[in-house]
């Protein structure tokens, strides 16, 4: 009988070992980085109550609309939902723990996230964001610091050139009457608006100057700019901004159609985007919600943060070649079977007490494919614990690397059982002071 074999959801990717060391490095640099700027850690649940997601992000957005795995636990009957995004998830945990009682709180995570769109290069249906929340900060120095941390962390990554457009939304009151008029505007072109347009005008024509249709590209960029209807308070806080990021030697563009997709946005928003992937080229977006922790029940704390797509910079670090690929690890413990080999098992975990890494031969095998598998292991050095050697309680240390341990054929040597993890220690750090 054969078994019909099983896959993986579509949209829905495995991270196979091949590629684990990219995504290794990147998640040890963001947690370094996040530390560097004073951002605590913060885990929320893969899974909220759906009407979290309806409230926090806004129900005529793309992502409630259409792309949230919803579902009605059949156990009990409550509606839930896969987590599209973090920062709703985030600002219910920093309300329900009263997080920011003692005043402003950074927080960061890290992590799946949800939405159902069509699979294509850069768009998963699971894919991963590094997401950063600055809580009860009113800003603009602070809308900066994300910008600045964002430019550092590219530095960091060597992944360039990354673009940044920003933009300011205004506030509740300004938006309104820039909404009224684009509503009106696009109303006397409606002959040129596409189907999703037409069904947009009257919920979020806001979003119709963020769309991807290029025929719509001129009666776009003819439609009245949000720009015109900022008021004082707004225009002072994105002036305000802006100097910050130049006396930073941040270049930006101000592009005065970018509106990010959630609604919950005000005053600042940008993106960073990059040519190297496409389509897909936006990294990563963010910007200021000042309204959100009090519609989600707190007491009113301007906020703001952001979000990048680790898929998309991961496909970037494969194009730039910073990160090592290889895998490795210090030593591969080979042995001749039998009581070498539960001599070996017990000399590993020594290597390990020492503060070494080190890969044990499992089963049986001849020392030459023992070898080969060293070698494959990316190890610097091989243990061979023989019958012979054991017999007078050493061991044969090889170098499998470097000028010596080329081609594994390398220098071999003796060594005393109790001395080993020593030697061991020492060559290893005058390889790594050597390189
Ligand atoms: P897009 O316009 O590409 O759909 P978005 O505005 O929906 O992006 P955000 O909600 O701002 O994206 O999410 C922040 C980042 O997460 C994006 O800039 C992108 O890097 C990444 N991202 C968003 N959706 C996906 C996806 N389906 N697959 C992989 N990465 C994604
Ligand atoms: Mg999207």
């Amino acid at each position: 009988m054969t078994r019909k074999k099983l896959a993986a959801v579509r949209g829905m990717n495995d991270l196979l070992p091949a590629e684990a060391p990219v995504w290794e490095w990147l998640e040890a640099r963001v947690a370094d980085w996040v530390r560097s700027y004073g951002y605590q850690l913060i885990r929320t649940p893969l899974l909220e109550h759906t009407e979290l997601f309806v409230r926090g992000i806004g129900e005529v957005t793309d992502i409630v609309e259409k792309e949230m795995y919803s579902f009605e636990d059949r156990l009990n009957g409550e509606n839930l939902t896969l987590r599209p995004e973090f920062t709703a998830g985030t600002v219910r945990a920093a309300v329900e723990h009263n997080l920011t009682y003692e005043g402003p709180r950074r927080v960061w995570s890290m992590g799946p996230v949800f939405r159902h769109e069509r699979p294509q290069r850069g768009r998963y249906r699971q894919f991963h964001q590094v997401n950063v929340e600055a809580l009860g900060f009113a800003g603009p120095d602070i809308d900066a610091e994300h910008i600045v941390m964002l430019a550092r962390l590219w530095k960091i990554l060597g992944v360039g050139p990354v673009r940044l457009e920003i933009n300011c939304l205004g506030q509740a009151d300004e938006r309104a009457r820039h909404r009224a008029e684009l509503i009106t505007y696009f109303e006397s072109h409606r002959d040129a608006l596409d189907e999703d347009a037409q069904r947009r005008l009257h919920t979020n024509p806001l979003r119709i100057l963020d769309t991807k249709n290029p025929a719509l590209a001129e009666v776009v960029a003819q439609a009245p700019k949000i720009t015109g209807y900022l008021g004082d308070g707004s225009r002072a806080h994105f002036e305000g901004l802006q100097r910050l990021l130049e006396a930073s030697g941040i270049s930006f563009t101000v592009n005065p159609r970018l509106v990010r997709g959630l609604d919950y946005y005000n005053l600042t928003v940008f993106e960073w985007i990059t040519d190297a992937l496409g389509a897909q080229g936006t990294i990563c977006g963010g910007g200021r919600y000042d309204p959100l922790v009090e519609r989600m029940g707190g007491r009113a704390s301007p906020s703001c943060g952001y979000a990048f797509g680790m898929e998309r910079v991961v496909e970037l670090l494969k194009e730039s070649a910073t990160v090592d690929m290889t895998t490795s690890t210090d030593v591969y413990v080979a042995h001749q079977g039998g009581a070498t080999a539960a001599q070996a098992f017990r000399v590993a975990e020594q290597l390990r007490d020492a503060g070494l890494d080190a890969v044990y031969h499992a089963g049986e095998g001849s020392l030459k494919s023992q070898m080969k598998k060293a070698d494959a292991s990316g190890a610097e050095y091989a243990v061979i614990v023989g019958e012979a050697e054991l017999g007078n309680g050493a061991v044969a240390l090889k170098a499998l690397r470097g000028p010596a341990g080329a081609a594994g054929g390398g220098e071999q040597r003796i060594v005393p059982l109790e001395r080993l993890a020593d030697e061991l220690v020492d060559a290893l750090t005058r390889s790594e002071q050597q390189s």
